[in-house]
C-alpha cells in the first residue's frame, strides 16, 4: 500500500471536492517492480463525468484575467517544484522509472506552467495594421469552452502539464482523465492544486476510471469543445470517429516509430551516449525514443561495440534503489511485446550483440538488448516496441536511408548524426517527422512546439504554438 501526504483521497476531484465513485467501485493500481498492490482508486463513469462537465461549465461563466491566470500558472510551477521529491516518489512507485528520472519529470512538468506564465501575453487581443473594408480589425483569442484532457501512463505528470498549462492559459476549465495505470501522480497534482494554488472550484476536475464511459460523456456534452489526447494511434483513430457527430476539435499526440540515423562521418561516441539517454529513458517507453537505428555499414561494427559497452553498464532494478538506471516496464503485456519483437527479429536473421540479465527480478522486467542486421520484415521495424530494445539496421546510401526512415505510417521524432551539418539539415528536410534532432537525441522541451506528422497525430503542445491549442480566434471588424 502507498501512503503519502499528497494522496489525501483515492478519488476524483469534482467542483473542488474529493469524491469516490457513485457505485463505490474501485480500480487497483500496482507497482510494476513486484506487481504489489499500491492502492484502489475510484472507478467512475458517466454520471461523475457529467457532474465534472457541469462544474466546468459553471467555472467557464466566471472568466479570469490574464494576470490571474499568470498567478495560477506560476503557483502551480512553484507547487510542483516544492513537492518534486514526493510527487517523483509516487510516480516512481506506480510507473517504475528510476526515482531521479521521475523527479526530473516533475521539473519538466513545472517548466510548462512556467513557460505559459511567461508567454501569456501572446494571447492578448491584437489589431491588424491594415484597415480592409474601411474597418478596424481586432482578433481576440477566446477560450474554446470546456476541454477534456486524456493522458497516458508513460509520463504521468509530464503529459498533463503540457495540456493543463495551455488550458489554464486559455481560461478553459478542464475535465481530466489519466491512464488507469498511473492515476496516483494525477491525484498528487490535484492535491498540489488544492493546497498551493487556490484554483476556483470547477476550473480543473479529475475523473478516474476506465476510458470508455468517461470519454463518451465528454464527446456527448455540447459544452466540451476540445479533446486533447495523448496515447496510442489505435485509440486516436477511435476518437476521430467519436468526434464527428459533435464536430469536436481534437489534439492528438499519438504513437511513433523514430529513426535514429548515424552517418559514417558522425562522432560515434556522441551518437552512442545520446542514444543511451534517448532510448532507455522511461525503460524505452517514450513516444520519441529511437525505434529503428540506421547505422552506416562502414561504422556499424564499431558503433555496435561502443553501444554494447555503454549498455553493459546499465543497472536494471527497482527504481527506488540508488544506482538503478533502468526500471521495470509498465506491465506483463509490455514485457511480452518486447520479447516477441526480439525473438521475431532473431528468427528473421538479426544478430544479438548484447543482452543483459533480468532473470533474478520478479516484476515486469526485460533486459536491455542490442541487435544488429535487423531486416525490414522484422516486427520491430514497423511497430513501436516501447521497451529497452535497440534494433540496428545497416545502410550504405543517403537516399536509401531517407527512404527507409520515412517508410512508416508514423511521423513523430527522428534523429540524424553527421559531422556535415549541411548534409544533416538537407536529410532532415526530407524526413517527415515533427521533431528532428541533429547530433542530439534530445526530446521535447516546454519552450518549443512538439507534435506529430502523418499518423502520429495533429496539433502542437509546448512553445507559443501550444499556447493557442485551446483558444478560438474571434475576428471583430469595427466599422
Ligand atoms: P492508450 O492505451 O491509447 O491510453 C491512453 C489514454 O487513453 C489512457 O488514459 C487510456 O485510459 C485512454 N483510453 C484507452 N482506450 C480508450 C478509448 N477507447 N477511448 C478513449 N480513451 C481511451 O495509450 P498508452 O498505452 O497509455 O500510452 C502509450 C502510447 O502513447 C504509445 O503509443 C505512445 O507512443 C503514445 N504517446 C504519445 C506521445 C506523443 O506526444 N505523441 C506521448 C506519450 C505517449 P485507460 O488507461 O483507462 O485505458
Amino acid at each position: 500500500m502507498i501512503d503519502s501526504p499528497l494522496l489525501p483521497s483515492l478519488g476524483g476531484y469534482i467542483n473542488g471536492e474529493w469524491i469516490m465513485a457513485d457505485s463505490g467501485a474501485t480500480l487497483a493500481v500496482t507497482n510494476p517492480v513486484d506487481n504489489g498492490h499500491l492502492a484502489a482508486v475510484a472507478a467512475m463513469g458517466v454520471a461523475e463525468t457529467e457532474r465534472a462537465i457541469a462544474a466546468s461549465e459553471a467555472a467557464f461563466d466566471r472568466p479570469a484575467s490574464l494576470e490571474q491566470r499568470r498567478l495560477w500558472l506560476n503557483a502551480i510551477a512553484d507547487g510542483l517544484e516544492k513537492h518534486r521529491e514526493e510527487i517523483g516518489r509516487i510516480l516512481c512507485l506506480e510507473h517504475g522509472k528510476p526515482l531521479a528520472e521521475a523527479q526530473g519529470e516533475v521539473d519538466y512538468a513545472a517548466g510548462f506552467f512556467r513557460y505559459s506564465a511567461r508567454h501569456l501575453d501572446a494571447l492578448e487581443p491584437r489589431t491588424l495594421d491594415e484597415r480592409p473594408r474601411d474597418c478596424t480589425w481586432h482578433v481576440h483569442y477566446r477560450p474554446a469552452r470546456v476541454v477534456g484532457l486524456i493522458t497516458p501512463w508513460n509520463f504521468p505528470i509530464g503529459m498533463i502539464a503540457k495540456k493543463l498549462s495551455a488550458a489554464i492559459a486559455a481560461d478553459c476549465p478542464s475535465v481530466i482523465k489519466p491512464s488507469s495505470k498511473t492515476p496516483l501522480t494525477m491525484i498528487a497534482l490535484f492535491a498540489v492544486l488544492e493546497r498551493e494554488v487556490g484554483l476556483p472550484a470547477g476550473k480543473a476536475n479529475l475523473v478516474l476510471g476506465s476510458a470508455g464511459p468517461i470519454t463518451q460523456a465528454l464527446f456527448d456534452a455540447p459544452s466540451v469543445r476540445v479533446i486533447s489526447f495523448t496515447g496510442s494511434t489505435e485509440v486516436g483513430r477511435e476518437l476521430i470517429r467519436q468526434a464527428a457527430p459533435g464536430v469536436k476539435r481534437l489534439t492528438l499526440e499519438l504513437g511513433g516509430n523514430a529513426p535514429y540515423i548515424i552517418f559514417d562521418d558522425a562522432d560515434l561516441d556522441k551518437a552512442a551516449d545520446q542514444l543511451i539517454g534517448n532510448k532507455f529513458r522511461g525503460g524505452g517507453q517514450t513516444c520519441v525514443c529511437a525505434n529503428r537505428i540506421f547505422v552506416h555499414a562502414k561504422v556499424a561494427e564499431s558503433f555496435a561495440e561502443k553501444l554494447a559497452e555503454r549498455v553493459r553498464s546499465i543497472t536494471v532494478g527497482d527504481g527506488m534503489e540508488p544506482g538503478v538506471s533502468l526500471g521495470p516496464l509498465i506491465d506483463a503485456n509490455a514485457v511480452a511485446k518486447v520479447k516477441r519483437h526480439v525473438e521475431d527479429a532473431v528468427a528473421k536473421g538479426a544478430q544479438t550483440v548484447y543482452q543483459g540479465d533480468a532473470s533474478g527480478l520478479s516484476g515486469s522486467f526485460y533486459p536491455p538488448t542490442v541487435l544488429l542486421d535487423v531486416p525490414p520484415e522484422a516486427a520491430c521495424y514497423s511497430e513501436e516496441t516501447f521497451g529497452p530494445l535497440v534494433p540496428m539496421i545497416t545502410f550504405a546510401d543517403e537516399a536509401d536511408v531517407v527512404r527507409m526512415a520515412n517508410d512508416t505510417d508514423f511521423g513523430l521524432a527522428c534523429y540524424v548524426f553527421t559531422a556535415n551539418e549541411a548534409r544533416g539539415l538537407s536529410v532532415i528536410e526530407r524526413l517527415r517527422f515533427g521533431h528532428a534532432g541533429l547530433n542530439t537525441g534530445s526530446g521535447p522541451t516546454p519552450e518549443a512546439p512538439f507534435g506529430g506528422m502523418k499518423q502520429s497525430g495533429y496539433g502542437r503542445e509546448g512553445g507559443l504554438e501550444g499556447l493557442f491549442e485551446f483558444t478560438e480566434a474571434q475576428t471583430v471588424p469595427v466599422g
